[in-house]
């Protein structure tokens, strides 16, 4: 691990006022990704500074939804009352994520900020990473690429983005507040992270000297919702595929609103509205799940190891679909 100096901020203010003073530095959460990526010699930041003593850990009513502070802790948004009553797929999805102890040491803003686990991206043993080193190819494309993505890769690309709390968070039209020199500023969670394009290294729509504030919950659009996680062990381990479905049913079983959000299988949270619309005013049952669920994977991409993923997926997106559906 390269040196690097280290200081704890004292404000918000004072957080901005470090990262813009210091060339390459970084802000630091709970550590759990990034901490490990500088082991692996991954990110060398020339500083970090320590936002986790800022007030930013408060999970309360904003408006006719929920405010999440981008300081707290995946534990605690997991188990807070407001969040188990009201965004019950979120609590499942950051369950479903990581271990207790991780949980109690990642923050809402570092979890969005996660990177991928492309086995090539952490290991810089490999020469070909476009992500970490640009302009030097992709040794996923040719390589062992079973938990890459299928949908919105380019061929620079093709990696998955690792969270499961995204995934909720983009059923459920999070927006994400973030603060720079430049005041504050709103990002809807579908335009937080990008696809890769020619530039993969470019992640989110977050500026190098921004803080994530806070995650905005508007009211959910239903009540029946259910996160699925498809993975190869039952615990501690990333999603091949997952689905955040949450659904509005009126008394004689037909579909008001739906959303579908998809992970394991894209760059970032992967939803279509066209699915979501097919599905208004259909009664809920299988056949137009699985019309939602072809939708969802148009245009899927498939290399030598990850094509299971396809049929994976609409399976899930069935199954999370009638799971949330039955829920009362
Ligand atoms: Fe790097 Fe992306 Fe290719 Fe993985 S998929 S090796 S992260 S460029």
């Amino acid at each position: 691990m390269n040196t690097f100096a280290y200081k704890r901020s004292s404000s918000v203010n004072d957080a901005l006022i470090s990262i813009g003073a210091q060339h390459d530095a970084k802000f630091l959460g709970g550590g759990t990704n990034l901490i490990d990526l500088m082991k692996m010699g991954v990110e060398h930041p020339a500083a970090l500074i320590d936002v986790t003593r800022l007030p930013l850990s408060g999970i309360e009513e904003h408006h006719d939804g929920v405010r999440i502070g981008g300081m707290a802790r995946n534990s605690a948004v997991a188990t807070h009352a407001l969040i188990r009553q009201r965004y019950a797929v979120l609590a499942q999805a950051l369950l479903a994520g990581a271990s207790q102890q991780i949980r109690n040491m990642a923050t809402v803003a570092g979890n969005l900020l996660q990177r991928t686990r492309c086995f090539y991206f952490y290991d810089p043993s490999y020469r070909e990473c476009n992500k970490r080193v640009p302009g030097s190819g992709c040794a996923a494309l040719n390589g062992y690429n079973r938990i890459h993505a299928i949908l919105g890769v380019s061929d620079r690309c093709i990696a998955v983005h690792p969270s499961d709390m995204a995934v909720a968070l983009a059923a459920l039209d999070a927006v994400i507040q973030v603060r720079g020199p430049a005041g504050e500023r709103s990002i809807p969670i579908a335009s937080f992270h990008r696809l890769p394009g020619k530039t993969p290294q470019i992640e989110t729509a977050l500026r190098p000297d921004e803080l994530i504030v806070s995650v905005d919950l508007p009211a959910p659009v239903g009540l029946r919702s259910h996160y699925l996680k498809v993975r190869d062990r039952n615990s501690y381990a990333f999603a091949l595929v997952s689905v955040a479905a949450v659904v509005d049913l009126d008394s004689g079983n037909r579909i008001r609103q739906a959303r579908i959000a998809l992970g394991g299988v894209a760059p970032k949270p992967w939803r279509v509205p066209e699915a979501e619309r097919a599905l208004t005013g259909h009664e809920a049952n299988e056949s137009a799940f699985r019309q939602a669920a072809d939708i969802l994977v148009q245009g899927a991409k498939t290399l030598r190891y990850n094509a299971f993923k396809v049929d994976l997926a609409r399976r899930s997106i069935v199954r999370a679909l009638s799971v949330a559906s039955e829920r009362a």
